[in-house]
């Protein structure tokens, strides 16, 4: 901070003054919450608003990847340890050919070199292990916003229940269909890569995983994930090319839907479908959106997928909306003006979540193509980076300060 003597005593008030007090954030999913925990550290006064009525247990697992982890812990320091526990720590990816047999098992180990294993979890148990490091009465459900209005000294946010707040920073974290960035921006319709997926968490004692291992099952023009979760639950992420997004009437033509897909797959993995109550299925188009040069105006920006929604191809979706949790307090407790704070906080996210967003899409494309090649020399255009250099650079992000609290 510069105390010069030039400074008359209107304006050191001004510098010595938290640059906001009431942080209002839309969404508790998993960036709502990272950066939450974030910024309460930091001193501020922090409300989360969720439209859910409560946590249900949504049927998702998640790989986390170093990067993420490491960004995770430099918010909350133990919780990857919460994490680990809750989870798995993958030792052993396999490829498993559709009869559901091992063709290939390769160990996991290259990650611990980036700071921490590959582990795999439970959404909604990651949901629940984040939301326990607020207060309950900060987070507030049933709160579905439908806009905000802005000037120069405050944001006023409506709610669709009838109730409305202020605040000196709104952070839209409200998903790719983000309410905050289509008031903000304008939204339009997400892109559709082609992609459909079906997904679920459930109990399932029969082997079909070793402990501590993660399986990929490579079909034509369709696979599927096996995901440890913990605690004997298995995610099954199945994903199908498809040029027209298809919508099922309801839960069981869904169900029936993936059991013909897979109608010549091995009983082992058949029978896992089968024994997954059809209600638990979530059938969702892949999509994503075209990267932004500008997430902010004025005292709102954006965070995760509501500022950079991507294919999940690569897994980096959770993980890169981590940086951004971290990011986004770092830069508040170093500036002294919500501006630079926040382009300070553009700056740092813009450029690398553009590369991210822009890999995964091609990333989506390579599961499905019988030749790799175009998409290989595409992706090396992109970023002029090869496969594996793209990885070491996203793994390898590393956190330059610590947070410091603006009020101590
Ligand atoms: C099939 C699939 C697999 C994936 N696998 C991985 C993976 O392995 N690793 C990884 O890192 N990422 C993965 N992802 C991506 C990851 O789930 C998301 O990137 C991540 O959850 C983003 O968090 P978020 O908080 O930005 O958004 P979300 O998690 O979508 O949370 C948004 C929250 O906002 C709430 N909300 C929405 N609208 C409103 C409103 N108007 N008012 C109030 N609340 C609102 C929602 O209810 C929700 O709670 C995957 C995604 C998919 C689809």
């Amino acid at each position: 901070m510069n105390t010069s003597p030039t400074h008359n005593r209107t304006e050191l008030e001004q510098l010595s003054k938290p640059l906001i007090k009431k942080v209002a954030i839309i969404g508790a999913g998993l960036g709502g919450l990272a950066v939450a925990i974030a910024l309460r550290k930091l001193g501020y006064d922090v409300q989360v608003y969720e439209k859910a009525q409560d946590f249900r247990p949504i049927g998702a697992g998640l790989g986390l990847f170093p990067n993420g982890l490491n960004f995770l812990d430099a918010i909350s320091p133990g919780i990857v340890e919460t994490i680990k526990n809750s989870g798995c720590v993958v030792k052993t990816s396999v490829l498993k050919n559709i009869q559901g047999e091992t063709i290939r098992a390769n160990p996991a180990n290259s990650y611990h070199n980036y700071g921490h294993p590959l582990t795999t979890v439970w959404w909604w148990r990651l949901q629940q292990i984040l939301a326990s490091q607020l207060p309950a009465e900060n987070i507030h459900l049933n709160h579905r916003c439908i806009g905000f209005k802005q000037d120069e000294h405050s944001v006023n946010i409506f709610f669709e229940n009838g109730k409305q707040v202020s605040a000196d920073l709104l952070i839209g974290c409200d998903g790719i269909n983000s309410v905050v960035r289509d008031t903000l921006i304008g939204n339009g319709q997400p892109r559709y890569l082609q992609s459909m997926s079906w997904r679920t968490v459930i109990k399932y004692n029969q082997e079909i995983l070793n402990p501590g291992e993660l399986g990929f099952v490579k079909g034509n023009k369709d696979f599927m994930f096996l995901l440890n979760v913990g605690e004997d639950y298995i995610s099954w992420v199945y994903r199908r090319f498809s040029p027209d997004i298809m919508i099922s009437k309801n839960a069981e033509d869904a169900k029936s839907l993936v059991l013909s897909n897979i109608a010549d797959w091995g009983e082992s993995l058949r029978s896992l479908v089968e024994a997954t109550p059809a209600a638990q299925i979530a059938e969702n188009p892949i999509c994503d959106r075209l990267p932004l040069n500008s997430w902010t105006r004025g005292r709102v920006t954006l965070l995760g997928d509501a500022a950079h929604p991507m294919s999940p191809s690569i897994g980096q979706g959770a993980n890169s909306t981590f940086e951004d949790a971290y990011e986004l307090a770092l830069c508040f407790s170093q500036a002294s003006r919500i501006e630079d704070a926040l382009a300070n906080y553009e700056q740092r996210r813009i450029p690398r979540t553009k590369l991210i967003q822009n890999r995964s899409a091609l990333g989506e494309m390579s599961y499905y193509a019988t030749d790799r090649t175009e998409i290989d020399k595409q992706m090396q255009e992109q970023s002029n980076m090869t496969s594996e250099e793209f990885q070491n650079w996203v793994f390898n992000y590393k956190l330059d300060q610590s947070l410091n609290p603006v009020n101590p």
